[in-house]
């Protein structure tokens, strides 16, 4: 979405300068069990190591066993960013120490990925930009190092292995990325498109979905490409900005006072607004990967694949054009709507609750009012929901006059606080307005009789008299009187036309 103050490189860096950037994005599948053994997924609050066995402990010994779901989203996401899948995939094994890999090696994919070769598009504020992912393949999460001190206050590291095994996805895009919006919004539509399949609830500040950004720079109008930098520990989109906006302008720096740079892994400091080294980096090489001797290369049925593309959701970006070129929404209105699923889901029950609403109403209604009530509530309050048929009542109670619209946003708000019935809310606190010209009008005849002066100026030009009068007739029905339906009334008694 639009947001102010976006970071941005500097006008005269890039005039020298091109940033060049490919986004690897780690997301943990949504899956009941680990990528290779029963243990649950679901540890979130659970103690430290209560979710182990041999497998997911690295135990000698221990034989891994395919997750057959894990696979399917791996092939759904590729499906969905139209990739191509082999028909023979397979295992390697991708060899490094680290405590929190207690087998030395992770399970992972090298040369034959589950998906590669696709494209996602998304909006900038320059247009729409596609960017080429490479590929996208399964392999197993980490466990998690916990920095605590000890009991004697010395620094310790414990290991949970909770996380350990969790099926994860990465996903690597080609070099296509020139700035740190697209890089930003790449990643927005990414989390969208892994939580509209099912693929990821991709939350990055709890870590499902981590991003890193490759960065180099190359001289403008040059062909070949500089060194590049890994930055990590990004855990927002607005920090995947920020990050990338700081490293283009540290490396463009570093190259106009003719630092060589070093190919490397660098973190990212929220608080402090900047990257700082966290080792040099490994090359591929160094991992010696061999195929996985524990598991059987991997056969992709044709028929398996047309089953999960044909079981796909709508995605985001065919729901956008349907919003916009079926129901006539504005880019933004469609935006916010598929962006946001509680909005979305919304105004899709209330058009669907009442088919023969304006969409476009109800688009505004959803982004407008409900939403501003949504993200108004403290984050303790219980969910924040408005029953669809209940805005489908009172959008058609405005659409037809009966309550005027400052009121029906009164009503609504109540609606959404109290559950109750707009019809029982505009009973109860009187809004309902008369509408009614023949009722109004014997009111209005009544005003004017007893309002002779009044009268008397609106007939001789002073057009301000009408409000006088128009507040009579509310007085009489209780301010529930339609006011544009008075005015009408008046001008037509006494002659005065659109002018005051
Ligand atoms: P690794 O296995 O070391 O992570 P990859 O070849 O998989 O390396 O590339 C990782 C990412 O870096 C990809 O997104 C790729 O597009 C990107 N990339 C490769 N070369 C460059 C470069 N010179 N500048 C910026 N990004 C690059
Ligand atoms: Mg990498
Ligand atoms: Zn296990």
């Amino acid at each position: 979405m639009v947001t102010s103050a976006r970071p941005s490189a500097g006008a005269t860096v890039l005039e020298r300068w091109e940033p060049v950037i490919g986004i690897e994005v780690h997301s943990q599948l949504k899956t009941a069990s680990k990528m290779f053994c029963g243990c649950s997924t679901a540890y979130d609050g659970a103690a430290p190591n209560s979710h182990t066995c041999p497998v997911c402990l690295g135990l000698p010994g221990a034989l891994p066993v395919i997750n057959r779901r894990a696979v399917e989203l791996v092939l759904a996401t590729g499906a969905a960013i139209d990739a191509q899948t082999p028909e023979h995939t397979r295992w390697d094994r991708k060899n490094y120490f680290y405590p929190d890999l207690p087998k030395g090696y992770q399970i992972s994919q090298y040369d034959l990925p589950l998906a590669a070769a696709g494209t996602m598009t998304v909006d900038t504020s320059d247009g729409p930009f596609t960017i080429r992912i490479t590929r996208a393949h399964l392999e197993e999460d980490t466990a998690k190092l916990v920095h605590a001190p000890g009991p004697g206050g010395e620094r310790i590291s414990l290991v949970d292995f909770n996380r350990s095994g969790v099926p994860l996805m990465e996903i690597v895009t080609e070099p296509d990325v020139r700035t740190a919006e697209q890089a930003r919004r790449y990643a927005e539509e990414l989390q969208l498109l892994l939580r509209t399949i099912g693929a990821s609830d991709a939350d990055m500040e709890r870590g499902q979905m981590r991003v890193e950004a490759n960065v180099s720079l190359r001289r403008r109008g040059t062909e070949p490409f500089g060194t590049r930098v890994e930055v990590k520990n990004m855990n927002s989109f607005r920090s995947v900005e920020r990050a990338i906006t700081f490293e283009i302008e540290r490396q463009a720096a570093a190259l106009d006072a003719g630092e060589p740079l070093v190919q490397e892994t660098r973190g990212w400091s929220d608080e402090r607004g900047e990257t700082y080294r966290m080792r040099v980096k490994e090359t591929s090489d160094d991992y010696r990967y061999f195929p996985e001797p524990d598991l059987p290369p991997l056969r992709v049925e044709p028929a398996w694949l047309v089953e999960i593309r044909g079981a796909l959701p709508e995605l985001p970006a065919p729901r956008r054009s349907r919003y916009q070129e079926a129901l006539g929404l504005s880019a933004y209105d469609a935006a916010v709507l598929v962006a946001d699923a509680d909005a979305g889901r919304l105004f899709e029950a209330t058009l669907a609750a009442d088919g023969h609403l304006d969409a476009k109403a109800v688009a505004n209604w959803v982004t407008g009012e409900y939403l501003r009530i949504r993200n108004a509530a403290s984050n303790d309050a219980a969910v924040v929901t408005a029953d669809p048929t209940q805005l489908g009542t009172l959008i058609r109670l405005v659409g037809d006059g009966s309550i005027s619209r400052a009121n029906a946003k009164e009503v609504f708000e109540a609606h959404v606080a109290t559950g109750d019935p707009a019809e029982a809310i505009v009973a109860a606190r009187g809004f309902r307005q008369i509408s009614d010209a023949g009722a109004l009008g014997a009111i209005v005849d009544a005003v004017i009789a007893a309002n002779p002066a009044a009268a008397a100026d609106v007939r001789a030009g002073k057009a301000q008299a009408i409000g006088f009068l128009v507040g009579a007739v509310m007085k009489q029905t209780r301010g529930q009187a339609n006011a544009g339906v008075v005015q009408a009334a008046l001008r037509e008694r006494l002659g005065t036309g659109e002018g005051g």
